[in-house]
């Protein structure tokens, strides 16, 4: 697997206040990376040193095994804050002056207002864009000069559910062509639709990173109730096909292992003694499980 980006042992402060610690993580060509975190959890932070806007304290980090200079910089495609445009300019003549500032040949704006589907609007000015169309503009301007690497800060932030999928189908559409991409959210439900992996920070801290169907995996919780559930926990602790057994109120809850049934549970208990008088099946939401990783 060829490494786009390795952070080491990043740390950065603004004054008393630590933003980041001590951060480590490698991520691949191909991947959707998510950075998911509450607010002040310092992923704009850590954006914004990996692409050398700040400095760091201590650590590194590497783009292409190499240290970032202008033209590692020109491999990646940045979208920290919403850009500047021209209100009165038309898409056309505002991605025109992007491609300007990039020092970037004209033919990839037509390509850049086609994938965010903004072709139509091409020649209409910029104040009489909706705000999901305004944020699809951005992510074009982030496209004109056609980087292998896409940095995103929170890309559906303020968007309705249509601007969000629109938002969603882009990055998955460049994803698609094997482009890496990593983004910054607060919002579970997008890291989930978009990300094939996901690091979770806390206050600073990365406090599990991996693939997101694994990380977020939903396990199903299966409640029931028996005579004598003291002893029902006991046998079913000892079972191999139970991952968890809690009390919870006057039920048991029971995570399976995957690839087993409610109906193997029952019949288990049934011939070991056990008749249950209540099975109830639950999934566990991820926000349930985000919640309980960032408390
Ligand atoms: P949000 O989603 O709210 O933008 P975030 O996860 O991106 O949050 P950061 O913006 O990186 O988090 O902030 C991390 C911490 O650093 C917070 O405690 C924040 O208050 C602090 N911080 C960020 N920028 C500055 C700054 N310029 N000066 C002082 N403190 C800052």
């Amino acid at each position: 697997m060829e490494k786009v980006l390795e952070v080491n042992q990043l740390s950065k402060s603004y004054g008393n206040i630590l933003a980041i610690k001590n951060l480590s993580f490698t991520v691949n060509r191909g991947e959707v990376y998510g950075l998911l975190g509450p607010n002040g959890s310092g992923k704009t932070t850590t954006l914004a040193v990996i692409l050398d806007i700040l400095k760091a304290n201590i650590g590194n980090y590497r783009w292409f095994d190499q240290p970032m200079d202008k033209f590692t910089r020109r491999r990646i495609g940045s979208l920290l804050e919403t850009p500047n445009f021209y209100p009165y300019l038309s898409l056309w003549d505002n991605l025109k002056i992007v491609a300007k500032i990039k020092d970037v040949p004209e033919d990839d704006i037509n390509d850049a207002l086609g994938v965010t589907n903004l072709l139509k609007r091409k020649y209409s000015a910029y104040n009489t864009l909706s705000l999901g169309m305004k944020q699809r503009l951005a992510i074009a301007s982030v496209l004109v000069g056609n980087p292998e690497v896409l940095v995103l800060d929170e890309p559906t932030n303020g968007l309705d559910p249509e601007g969000f999928a629109e938002v969603r189908n882009i990055i998955q559409s460049q994803a698609n062509e094997g482009k890496t991409i990593i983004l910054a959210s607060h919002i579970l439900d997008e890291v989930e639709k978009v990300c094939s992996h996901v690091a979770i920070l806390k206050a600073g801290d990365l406090i599990a990173h991996g693939r997101v169907g694994e990380l977020l995996a939903t396990d199903d919780m299966v409640y029931i109730q028996s005579d004598n559930l003291d002893k029902l926990e006991q046998m079913l602790k000892q079972a191999d096909f139970v991952k968890r057994v809690l009390k919870a109120d006057k039920d048991l809850a029971v995570i399976l292992e995957q690839g087993n049934s409610v109906a193997g549970l029952n019949k288990y208990c049934f011939e070991k003694g056990f008749i249950l008088s209540k099975i109830l099946l639950k999934k566990q939401s991820l926000e349930d499980q985000f919640l309980q990783l960032v408390k």
